[in-house]
């Protein structure tokens, strides 16, 4: 596998045996690139996750080309076909519904897949709902977590949602609307009321709202509502204060546990289960 390519002098038009990942707009048809735009006219064709959805930017802007549908059904037949249609010297741009390819939409198994033939990928980027509520949110951006949609799965989603609960950085999630309120009360349970939140909803389109700034709130807000449209939400970490706060808590509990007359070790024990936490790491509280 050759890790090293020259992707410098790059021209606008795409270039043969090139794969194209272009990054499409969320709602708001304007926020495509002009660079998008010549890539997805230009381009020997355009694999799409829905024809439709590709269509729409394609009629708003008085062009076509030809599409295909490559969606995460479909991607183990056509990855095949596409690596070799660029080995032949087309050139190919992927498309998902919206928002960048590879963000919780297929585009990184291709990605994948191609590096490992030694196949240029180059990204057009474009608008990205994360990236557009964490910068709405106000909140701290330099370091944060995206963890996309969490898993269905109780134990693995609770994993998920316990390291939020003691992350110091801020994280990103995707949830569907039927699903916000459920997500909103174990936000509640593992991370408290008070902690800064931002659901996003319907980023860069008409009826687009940003809603704050606790879970608290936003809970109450969002009551007895219909919740619709596309949403992202954006959670503070923890602050420091708070997380020697937890420390000092399980310290105490730690005690009161020996005190009553467990071991050390089990008591441990006990408390990481509990607290989500390494045995060693509550064994060196002490
Ligand atoms: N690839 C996309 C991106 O770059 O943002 C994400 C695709 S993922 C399948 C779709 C999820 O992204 C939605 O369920 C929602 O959580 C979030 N999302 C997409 N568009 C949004 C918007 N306009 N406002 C808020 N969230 C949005």
């Amino acid at each position: 596998m050759n890790n090293i390519s020259l992707l410098s002098h790059r021209k606008e038009e795409p270039e043969k045996g090139i794969l194209y990942l272009v990054g499409t707009p969320i709602g708001n048809l304007n926020d495509i690139s002009q660079r998008a735009l010549n890539i997805l006219q230009n381009a020997s064709l355009v694999a799409c996750e829905d024809t439709r959805q590709t269509k729409k930017i394609m009629n708003k802007f008085n062009f076509s080309n030809k599409l295909i549908s490559f969606n995460k059904h479909n991607s183990l037949i056509k990855i095949p076909q596409i690596i070799k249609d660029l080995k032949e010297g087309k050139s190919i741009a992927i498309v998902s519904d919206a928002g960048m390819p590879g963000i919780c939409d297929p585009g990184e198994d291709i990605a994948r897949s191609l590096k490992s033939e030694g196949i240029d990928i180059i990204c057009v980027p474009g608008a990205c709902a994360a990236i557009t509520a964490l910068v709405s949110s106000g909140l701290p951006s330099s370091k944060f977590v995206f963890e996309g949609f969490l898993p269905k799965k109780k134990i693995d989603r609770e994993k998920i949602l316990l390291e939020i609960s003691k992350n110091e950085k801020t994280t990103i999630l995707y949830e569907s609307p039927k699903r916000l309120s459920k997500l909103l009360k174990e936000l509640l349970e593992f991370c408290g009321g008070d902690r800064e939140i931002m659901v996003a909803r319907e980023l860069t389109k008409k009826f687009e709202e940003h809603v704050g700034n606790n879970i608290n709130n936003v809970i109450e807000f969002f009551r007895d509502k219909d919740i619709i449209g596309e949403i992202t939400i954006v959670i503070k970490g923890i602050n420091k204060k708070d997380l020697n706060l937890n420390k000092s808590i399980i310290k105490k509990d730690l005690n009161d546990l020996i005190d009553a007359g467990l071991s050390l070790s089990a008591a441990s024990k006990y408390l990481a289960k509990k607290n989500g936490l390494k045995k060693s790491e509550v064994y060196n509280l002490i």
